[in-house]
């Protein structure tokens, strides 16, 4: 193997006779002749194993529990079969996640619908199609639901988001389970117990359980063990008012590798911390052995995802800055424009070519702020070259955008030597399809 950065691409990479990368069995020149680029490469074997990595270290240690993925990272419906054929749950924000399950008839009762502001519209639909829970996050909203599922004659299975007040060192944007966040009921406030009381109450609403989310990426086991301790201390005082915790979940969040100097721990330490202390504080409050449902997102397709560029034009301002311009950008990742989030790359049509100089390599969108990764050192590198920027499957094409009017890139999923496309490139006409002439 000729790069050093291997373990933040997918499973299968490797690099041919002809010195270009490959994945899943495919020359990515090949790919980047028949679909054109920018184009996002998913591995079958990266998602799969993910997916059967999640569900064994999670249900070998905690029996019965459940492994949802949080189709918020990327979903369409290829994705979708892909993750209900290897028997995962499915997370869902929105009415769209929600239509793009229900077009491959992924299985209602295994649905978690989330968000911090579902609109009765959206509650609806959740409940026509039979979606196993609804995570309630407001008291608008569980006063909504309950008169929904009453309008229906329906009960409604659902759990609470609450938040514990712990603090997973992440990104200020992606923290969710502090005092000061949009989500959930706060434990601190006084909140959460209210939302506990007005649940069980509810005419037509069974409270199932709890449920927190604390930011992602997490890269630390403390702060999943405090928010289940936390939780699970906080929701014992509701015991002798008839509260059942027949589930019971702390989310997701687990980080993933983006550049080598910030590796994540391995899944099973994830699982080992998750579930000894959901058992440990469960058995010392006698909440019995909850179902346990954890939501992996970024884990399950970040890896999995490689985004593959063409190189356009290169500019040198001697002793400040080279700019290698790619033909992406903020409008197919706009994750370092929003997070300053680091990635690598490699040059993928001459693999073996030893690093030379240090670029930056920006996108083809007009801001200033559209660079893809600052100071990477590389190759030398000319127009034409290829570009491939690994852990690019996650956040990255779900938060694509038409900027510019720039059509969202094709996708492929890559599997022994072939790619099937799961997503064509958007063509200017289905940028103007909604507009009204
Ligand atoms: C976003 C989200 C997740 C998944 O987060 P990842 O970092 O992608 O694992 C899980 N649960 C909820 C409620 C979320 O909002």
């Amino acid at each position: 193997m000729t790069f050093n950065n291997i373990e933040l691409f997918p499973f299968t990479v490797a690099v041919n006779a002809d010195d270009h990368l490959t994945v899943g069995g495919c020359d990515v020149t090949h790919l980047a002749a028949d679909f054109g680029t920018p184009l996002y490469i998913y591995d079958d074997a990266t998602l799969r194993g993910m997916c059967r990595e999640f569900i064994s270290e999670f249900t070998s240690r905690y029996p019965g529990a459940r492994v949802a993925y949080a189709s918020k990272a990327f979903v369409n419906p290829a994705i979708a079969r892909i993750v209900a054929e290897e028997g995962m749950s499915l997370d869902i924000v929105s009415g769209g996640e929600l239509a793009v399950a229900k077009a491959v008839d992924f299985p209602a009762e295994l649905i978690y619908f989330h968000g911090n502001n579902k609109t009765p519209e959206e509650l609806e639909f959740a409940l026509e199609y039979g979606v196993g829970r609804i995570v309630v996050d407001s008291f608008h909203e569980l006063a909504i639901l309950d008169a929904i599922a009453g309008r229906l004659g329906q009960r409604q299975d659902i759990m609470l988001r609450l938040s514990p007040g712990v603090d997973p060192h992440t990104h200020a944007h992606t923290t969710t389970g502090i005092l000061d966040s949009k989500f959930g009921f706060s434990v601190e406030t006084g909140d959460a117990a209210k939302a506990i009381r007005q649940a069980m109450k509810a005419t037509n609403l069974d409270l199932m359980g709890i449920h927190f989310h604390l930011g992602s990426p997490i890269f630390e086991l403390e702060p999943y063990a405090l928010g289940i301790e936390v939780v699970l201390n906080f929701l014992a005082q509701f015991k002798e008012e008839g509260l059942q915790l027949r589930e019971f979940s702390p989310g997701g969040g687990f980080a993933i590798g983006y550049v080598r100097s910030e590796l994540p721990p391995p899944i099973a330490d994830y699982a080992e911390v998750i579930t000894s202390n959901t058992k440990r504080f469960c058995e010392e409050l006698g909440f019995g052995q909850p179902q346990l449902i954890v939501e992996p997102g970024r884990s399950i397709v970040g890896r999995a995802g490689v985004a593959l560029y063409t190189v356009g034009g290169i500019k040198d301002i001697p002793t400040v800055r080279k700019y290698v311009s790619l033909d992406g950008g903020m409008g197919d990742n706009i994750r370092p424009a929003i997070y300053g989030s680091e990635y690598e790359a490699v040059l993928a049509n001459r693999m073996s070519a030893e690093p030379a100089e240090v670029v930056t390599l920006a996108g083809k969108y007009c801001e200033s702020g559209d660079v893809l990764i600052r100071d990477i050192e590389l190759p030398v590198i000319q127009s034409g070259d290829l570009i491939a920027i690994p852990s690019s499957g996650a956040y990255a094409p779900s938060m694509a955008s038409n900027y510019n009017l720039n059509a969202r890139p094709a996708m492929v999923v890559v599997k022994d030597g072939e790619a099937e496309l799961i997503r064509r490139r958007e063509t200017f006409e289905d940028m103007m399809r909604t507009d009204v002439f």
